[in-house]
C-alpha cells in the first residue's frame, strides 16, 4: 500500500478542506484534533449533567404529585421496601440477614431507611 495517498477531506472541527494521507484522518491539523476532542468531552459533560438534572426534576415532580407514595417516604417497612424495588419481602429479609440492609426495629416492625435502598444502587 502506498504511503503517499492523497485523500481530499474536510476537517471535522473547522470545516476546512485539506488533503489527508490516511482515510482515518479527520482533522486538518493537530490543533483541530485536540480542540475537537476537548469540545467533545465538554459536550458529553454538559449532556450528562443535563440528564442528571432531568432525572432529579422527574423525581421531584413525582414526589410533589404523590406525597404519600413510597418514593417520597424516608422510612419504609419491609413490605414497602420490597414494593419500591420490585422484589419479594423474602428477598428484603434475606438482604437484612446478610447485612446488605441495616434496619431499625420498632417493636416487631422492621424499619428500613430509604437511603439504605438508594445506596444499593450507587
Ligand atoms: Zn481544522
Amino acid at each position: 500500500m502506498s504511503s503517499n495517498m492523497m485523500i481530499p477531506k474536510t476537517c471535522s472541527y473547522c470545516g476546512k478542506a485539506f488533503v489527508a494521507k490516511t482515510t482515518l484522518t479527520r482533522y486538518c491539523c493537530h490543533k483541530c484534533n485536540s480542540r475537537h476532542y476537548k469540545q467533545k468531552i465538554k459536550d458529553e459533560k454538559i449532556q450528562k449533567s443535563l440528564i442528571e438534572q432531568q432525572s432529579l426534576q422527574t423525581l421531584q415532580t413525582l414526589q410533589k404529585n404523590n406525597p404519600n407514595s413510597l418514593i417520597s417516604k424516608s422510612y419504609l417497612c419491609v413490605k414497602e421496601a420490597a414494593e419500591l424495588i420490585g422484589v419479594s419481602r423474602w428477598t428484603i429479609n434475606r438482604m437484612i440477614k446478610r447485612g446488605d440492609l441495616q434496619i431499625h426495629k420498632f417493636g416487631r416492625k422492621k424499619i428500613i431507611q430509604r437511603s439504605q435502598i438508594d445506596n444499593l444502587f450507587n
